[in-house]
């Protein structure tokens, strides 16, 4: 058993009591409702957004590594504000050699440290990743001024920008891209050592528009690594310069595919539009080819995107292309993807499957899929970006995998396309709030993945795989509702807790038509605007009728957990006071006592009693039972039987079982109690208590169970649907817990642990045969 959890304070002012009430209502910890988000959760009368639309060129230096730009931004002012600069983002000054990111980095040399490590400890001294801002210049050619603060750039407008006002500005600018896989980082690229051959990401590449809203004024915090971005929707027209051999896989729809595309690829990508399976337009044959003639032309790809946060793009002469139709409520989006032969065949099996499979069950749970193409690249990671995300799947060089390769890949498919919905288009803070894109989106990952293929082997999502995060030590975990960049046990927290938090509302509190409604509710009216935590909250409340507020304080604002125990039972039998019954109890019970020591030695020795060996001793009291039933009883009882109705006795002939439970919250966390009472005859009925339970007292409650027949068992929570840290408390008797051990003799080999070998199971298979 554990010991009860200090509550994480987050109340202020003096009533220590009311301000530990877990039921408190969260007023003091959301902010008050206005006329640009309300009490409701929707977006309020005078909600407003900032818009920036781009056009881009950018190009490739194959032989540098360098990527090249020039843009041209326009500032969209549909605030009520006056605003005298802008904010810009460098998020490739994350990788300056002076940057804070590698300065705030905790190091500890161990006994075994890896060189690597050792030389990055202050970053990577050859490499400056910065961008190298080289020009900015207003619609008329004449320089800005502008300063910069590390990830962030601030532009001084020549005029203040009226509300209603827009402002066009351009900059020219590069940046060394990283080797991802010696540095990290979610672009760069990667460079295949047998064929000499590179894969680009290109991601958080181009100088982009801070968010100005309501809520933060300019959100520029700065980028450390952690908190992904804050993003203005806006109209994107970008040219991409790449090698001529180069297939681009990029954000929106390519406008030039006669410059482009063979007349081959261009019959296949039609194919592809109402196939029902994925078409291939680039083969792998027709890549490996262009791996070793290597051509050193350069070819410009034209992509347009409406309405998007961001824009990424991939460029190899190893991506093979695949593509199928998806019919997302009568409009077809093609689910694409590109990955190099190393992650054939799993890639080419399941890739486009996965997207469309996501496009499909997310769209049913939250809007429809608004983009004409989703893409999955295969770059050994897993990053999302608007309509294309990067992904993770290359199986072992005989073909074969183990299971955690394919359904790793096919869930970080899922999870990387299902960003296009959190928080591509509903389109949170990430560097505020990590858990309100990650967690939405693996809770519906989840959903996803269940319905991909039965007892798929999910991560994220049921109760019992939050447990042990749950139970652990209180100083290394935080509430959901901390701060991106702060946050201990990054996967757990924002990604693990939220989506089972989610999971159990859907299930367990609020039931499935219920929640369903309600977080659709929050996607339509949030979609392509910024929803903040309160307009979450609050949103899942108004449109179900259910007070949550209790369930958010719990998990989203304490580190507290679950742990229900069964403290106590007692059987609880009617007095019928019927004398002649209840005479007869009471002397079974008196003689049922077990008998006390003296006396059964007394017995032994025959001890020959005084009054036994003279009766003459003998009065009234030596044959006075005073458990008898006497007048008094009886007539007691016919005043009784007399003020008793026909109901009432009916109730009392048919026999019922009570039963007193005192439950106890030992985690801290308050939960419905969901109790199943298994009876004598092996049947069971599983009961349902609202949390509510609990507003009088968070620590003890007691409550009646009134049953026709005899209790065998109680259990709370049987199903494991609430991520109850101790189950041992759970059954009432306690039931022992069954674990197993080997034995073996000294000298003698160990015994084998299952799944020891080295081999993945498809391999073990084909040597089972043999
Ligand atoms: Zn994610």
């Amino acid at each position: 058993m554990l010991a009860t959890f200090a509550s994480t304070n987050l109340a202020f002012g003096q009533n220590e009591f009311y301000n530990n009430n877990k039921f408190k209502q969260l007023d003091e910890e959301l902010p008050t409702p206005n006329v640009y988000r309300t009490g409701s959760g929707a977006p309020g009368h005078e909600y407003w957004q900032q818009k920036a639309d781009y056009v881009i060129e950018a190009s490739i230096d194959e032989k540098l590594h360098r990527l090249t730009g020039a843009e041209t931004v326009t500032y969209f002012n549909n605030s009520p504000d006056v605003l005298t600069y802008l904010w810009i983002q460098l998020d490739q000054n994350m990788r300056a050699t002076d940057s804070d990111t590698y300065k705030i980095r905790q190091n500890k040399v161990g006994k075994k440290t890896n060189i690597n490590q050792l030389a990055a400890v202050d970053g990577f001294p050859d490499y400056d990743g910065g961008h190298k801002i080289q020009k900015v210049q207003d619609a008329n050619g004449k320089d800005i001024s502008y300063t910069i603060n590390k990830t962030m750039m601030r532009l001084d407008l020549p005029q203040p920008l009226q509300p209603g006002e827009q402002f066009s500005f351009s900059i020219d600018w590069y940046y060394n891209i990283n080797d991802r896989l010696l540095m990290g980082g979610r672009g760069g690229y990667e460079t295949f050592a047998e064929d000499g051959n590179t894969i680009y990401t290109i991601t958080q590449w181009f100088p982009r528009m801070a968010v100005y809203d309501d809520f933060n004024g300019w959100q520029h915090k700065q980028f450390l690594g952690n908190g992904e971005f804050a993003l203005a929707f806006g109209d994107y027209d970008v040219k991409i310069t790449v090698p001529s051999d180069h297939i681009v896989a990029s954000t929106g729809e390519l406008q030039n595919p006669d410059d482009i595309l063979s007349d081959e690829e261009k019959k296949r990508f039609e194919e592809a539009k109402t196939a029902d399976k994925p078409v291939v337009i680039v083969t792998q044959k027709e890549a490996e080819k262009k791996e070793k003639t290597k051509e050193s032309g350069t070819k410009t790809w034209h992509y347009k995107a409406t309405n998007v946060r961001d824009f990424a793009f991939g460029s190899s002469r190893k991506f093979i292309w695949d593509a199928m139709g998806v019919d997302i409520n009568g409009k077809t989006v093609m689910a694409m993807s590109y990955y190099p032969k190393e992650a054939n065949p799993l890639y080419g099996q399941y890739s486009t499957e996965a997207v469309a499979h996501t496009l499909e069950v997310y769209s049913k749970h939250t809007i429809d899929y608004p983009y004409p193409v989703a893409i999955s690249v295969e770059a050994s990671n897993g990053m999302e970006y608007p309509m294309i995300c990067f992904n993770y799947g290359r199986p072992e060089k005989d073909g074969t995998y183990s299971p955690r390769i394919k359904y790793g890949m096919i869930s970080v498919i899922i999870h990387e396309v299902g960003h296009n919905f959190f928080p591509m288009i509903i389109n949170s803070d990430e560097r505020q709030w990590t858990w309100m894109d990650e967690g939405l989106n693996t809770f519906c990952q989840y959903l996803a993945e269940q319905e991909w293929e039965e007892n798929y082997p999910s991560r994220r999502g049921p109760a019992e795989n939050i447990v042990n995060y749950m139970k652990g030590e209180k100083n290394n975990i935080s509430p959901i509702m901390t701060n991106s960049e702060s946050i201990k046990q990054f996967g757990n927290n924002a990604y693990g807790k939220p989506a089972t938090a989610l999971n159990i509302l859907r299930e367990t509190i609020m039931g499935r038509e219920l929640f369903d409604y309600a977080f659709k509710e929050y996607a339509q009216r949030w979609a392509f605007k910024h929803p903040k935590p309160a307009d979450f909250y609050r949103t899942m409340e108004d449109a179900s009728a259910v007070d949550l507020d209790w369930f958010w304080r719990g998990w989203f604002f304490t580190t507290e957990a679950v742990d229900i125990a069964i403290e106590d039972v007692e059987y609880k039998e009617l007095d019928t006071q019927d004398p002649k019954v209840e005479e007869k109890k009471r002397k079974g019970e008196r003689d049922n006592q077990p008998k006390d020591i003296t006396s059964i030695h007394n017995e032994e020795v025959n001890l020959g009693r005084r009054v036994d060996r003279k009766p003459e001793l003998k009065d009234f009291y030596n044959s006075y039972d005073e458990l008898d039933a006497d007048y008094e009883d009886y007539e007691a009882y016919k005043k009784y039987q007399k003020g008793l109705n026909s109901n009432d006795k009916a109730w009392i002939a048919a026999k019922k079982y009570v039963y007193q439970v005192k439950f106890k919250n030992i985690g801290g966390l308050v939960m419905p109690i969901i109790i199943e009472l298994q009876y004598e005859d092996g049947t069971s009925d599983k009961k349902y208590i609202p949390a509510e339970i609990w507003k009088m007292d968070d620590e003890v409650v007691s409550k009646v169970f009134v049953c026709d027949k005899p209790v065998a068992q109680l259990v709370v929570d049987p199903n494991r649907e609430t991520a109850d840290i101790d189950t041992e408390n759970n059954y009432f008797p306690r039931q022992t817990q069954i674990s197993r051990f080997q034995l073996y003799k000294s000298g003698a080999s160990q015994p084998r642990t299952y799944d020891s070998g080295q081999l993945n199971p498809m391999q073990k298979a084909k040597k089972n045969k043999k």
